[in-house]
């Protein structure tokens, strides 16, 4: 747009339209740049907003001047808290900075006008008043109307987030960003808390929507519903609910209501001269702190792709290859993250050292040795607890060792770890007990295995110091009372997902009922991954003690739905949702496989990260049906696993 002096009209003036107001005065002194703002100056939601420090320093390398004034107007900490069921986690490492979202605003439009762009106020605009402009940037926000009205050529599409969230503030002393939990007579109620001034904190509460309605928000929110009326019934249960933490200090509004988040995604992020910006263009669940910083980047790309190219559509192309990738990328982090807020009102109680690692471990987006370099001490008790409580108090509580070494209290058996090892035959199950597994599973009947040869083949196994389980072909009574007067501990059997397993656990007699499942390939927050966990409680209240989940179809999936290990999803759904114990099955050669795309830790190591989380309580090979073939001798498990007492580097 160098050729002449263009005028650029930006839609919308939050973070992102003002910041790129300045950037485009600055970058091209000719242009002429107009800001429409619906709003007064001074009129805005939200409460405080946070930074990370790698976030400011793209700011500096952009514009050192609105750099500094932000840096100078911000309030920073480096500790996240989780307060759960009586306890505080600390985890340390987290540097973040927060500022007030109107002080942030006023920065920006004084940038804005200072470097000479034109704001106008309360000018509520859609594409036909903008029409003459050279250039249209759709800075207009998550419900941006410039979109609506070019939704099907910019290919948008929406997702409804589960859980409800209301943004508050709070003069009560939060000293870092802080995660309370408040358990009601209505459900589980969380927030995200931290201080953005010497005296105000951002309160975002959230709660799952079943909760929401049994506390009769769905009709304060209704009695809410005009514009810019908050809801103060709301504010009241809040403010009791969450009173220990608050201090006796009040939530304060602007706004303040229940909505679901909006994930929006668009194809493409322009058409003709309208150009889309920040969360007109895409949104990421604002657990993950970025919308703001999102909206601030995509700035800083438009302005120079602007600057670079003469031609409208060559810049926004260009525009568009830069900030796509990194967009998806927090998006894809993001999306765990938001399930993971969506789903904690469902998940039984759990330690608040296990529960506060499942949530720092919730987005794969960090390296376990990340985590241990931010805060090792924090990763040591997480562990420590885990070891702790799966040796009933007993054991030698070793940090460091992989979680696979840890044993496993199962319903009145003792597992020495959580390998569960399947046999091909007789050998390689006397073998594998031998060699360390916790438990070895061995089809039956093994042909041709009379009954005499079942019951010594549990005896050796169970020598060995492992146990024994029994993978049956069917579910016939019959050979369930067998393989438990066998001597087998556990008696796999299988009845498919929603099957009816009264028989299977009658005639188990003293071992116990398991199931193995194929977890299908679909998200795990799907309605098919709803009728899954549903199916599995159903298992777990008949009395099933396992589910053997294996992800042979999920892995092909996995790229997709964005997970490092195939089928963890709905396994940790299973898991702690349902509360029924699962091993996971992963690929045979596991010890050895690479971080695969998208996942940030290597096989083994996520794993050990899962284990210590709660998602899941054993690891066994895969394929779990399948004989294995010549050649393939022990599943490959013994071969290709850590030894239990393998160290994590
Ligand atoms: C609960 C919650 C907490 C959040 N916390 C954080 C955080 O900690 N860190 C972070 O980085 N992000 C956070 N975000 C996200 C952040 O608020 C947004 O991503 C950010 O505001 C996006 O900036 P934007 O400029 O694209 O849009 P907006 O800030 O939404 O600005 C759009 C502007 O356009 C105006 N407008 C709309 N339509 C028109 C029209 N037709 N004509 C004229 N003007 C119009 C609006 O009035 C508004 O001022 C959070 C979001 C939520 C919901």
């Amino acid at each position: 747009v160098s050729a002449r002096a263009p005028h650029v009209a930006i839609v919308g003036g939050g973070p992102g339209g003002l910041y790129l107001a300045r950037l485009l005065r600055l970058s091209e002194p000719r242009a002429r740049v107009t800001v429409y703002e619906r709003n007064t100056p001074d009129a805005t939601f939200g409460f405080g907003v946070v930074f990370s420090e790698r976030t400011l320093s793209g700011f500096r390398r952009a514009d050192t001047e609105t750099h500094a004034r932000i840096v100078a107007a911000c309030r920073q900490w480096s500790h996240m808290e989780l307060r759960y069921a009586g306890a505080v986690r600390r985890y340390g490492g987290f540097g973040f900075s927060a500022i007030a979202r109107t002080t942030l605003l006023r920065i920006l439009q004084e940038g804005a006008a200072g470097a000479g762009a034109e704001l106008r106020f309360e000018q509520e605009v859609g594409l036909d008043d903008v029409a003459g402009a050279d250039v249209v940037v759709a800075a207009d926000g998550v419900g941006s109307a410039i979109r609506a009205e070019l939704a099907a050529e910019l290919g948008f599409a929406e997702r409804a987030g589960r859980a409800k969230y209301a943004w508050f503030g709070t003069t009560a002393p939060f000293e870092v960003v802080t995660f309370p939990f408040a358990r009601t007579e209505h459900g589980l109620f969380a927030a995200h808390a931290y201080p953005y001034d010497d005296t105000t904190a951002t309160f975002v509460a959230e709660v799952d929507e079943d909760a929401w309605r049994r506390a009769g928000m769905d009709r304060s929110t209704a009695a809410a519903e005009t514009p810019g009326a908050s809801d103060l019934e709301s504010k009241a249960y809040l403010e009791a609910a969450f009173a220990e933490h608050l201090a006796g200090e009040p939530l304060l509004v602007n706004n303040s209501k229940w909505a679901s988040f909006r994930v929006i995604h668009n194809d493409r992020w322009h058409h003709g001269n309208v150009v889309l910006l920040g969360d007109a263009a895409h949104t990421a669940h604002f657990s993950v702190g970025s919308g703001t910083k999102m909206a601030m980047e995509d700035s800083i790309a438009l302005a120079r792709a602007l600057a670079a190219h003469d031609d409208v559509a060559e810049a926004f192309a260009a525009y568009e290859r830069e900030r796509r990738p990194g967009v998806e990328r927090t998006q894809r982090w993001a999306e765990p993250s938001q399930r993971w807020w969506e789903s904690f009102g469902r998940r039984r109680p759990a330690d608040p050292s296990q529960f506060a690692f499942h949530f720092i471990t919730r987005t794969g987006a960090m390296t376990y040795a990340g985590l241990c370099r931010r805060d090792a001490s924090a990763v040591a008790d997480a562990e420590r607890v885990f070891r702790h409580d799966a040796t009933g108090g007993n054991g030698r509580p070793a940090a460091r060792l992989h979680a696979l070494a840890a044993p496993l209290a199962l319903a009145g058996r003792t597992l020495r770890n959580r390998l569960l090892a399947p046999a091909r035959d007789a050998h390689a199950a006397a073998g594998l007990a031998l060699a360390g597994a916790g438990a070895v599973l061995v089809p039956l009947p093994v042909e041709p295995e009379p009954a005499a040869a079942a019951a010594a083949l549990a005896r050796r196994i169970a020598a060995a110091g492992a146990l024994p389980a029994a993978r049956l072909a069917d579910a016939d009574p019959a050979r369930v009372e067998g393989a438990a007067a066998a001597g087998f501990e556990l008696v796999v059997a299988p009845v498919e997902p929603g099957g009816d397993v009264a028989a299977l656990v009658a005639t188990a007699g003293g071992a116990l009922p398991a199931l193995a499942w194929e977890i299908p390939a679909v998200d795990a927050w799907s309605d098919a991954g709803e009728t899954f966990v549903a199916h599995a409680q159903a298992a777990a209240d008949a009395g099933v003690r396992l589910l053997l989940l294996s992800a042979a179809a999920a892995r092909e999936e996995a790229g997709r739905l964005g997970r490092g290990l195939a089928g963890l999803a709905l396994a940790d759904r299973v898991r702690t949702e349902a509360g029924v114990p699962v091993a996971l099955a992963v690929p045979s050669g596991w010890g050895l496989h690479p971080p695969a795309d998208g996942q940030a830790d290597d096989c083994s190591t996520a794993l050990h990260v899962a284990l210590v989380a709660g998602r899941i309580d054993l690891v066994a090979s895969w394929p779990l049906a399948a004989p294995l073939h010549d050649g393939d001798a022990g599943g490959g498990l013994a071969l290709t696993a850590p030894a239990p007492a393998a160290v994590i580097s």
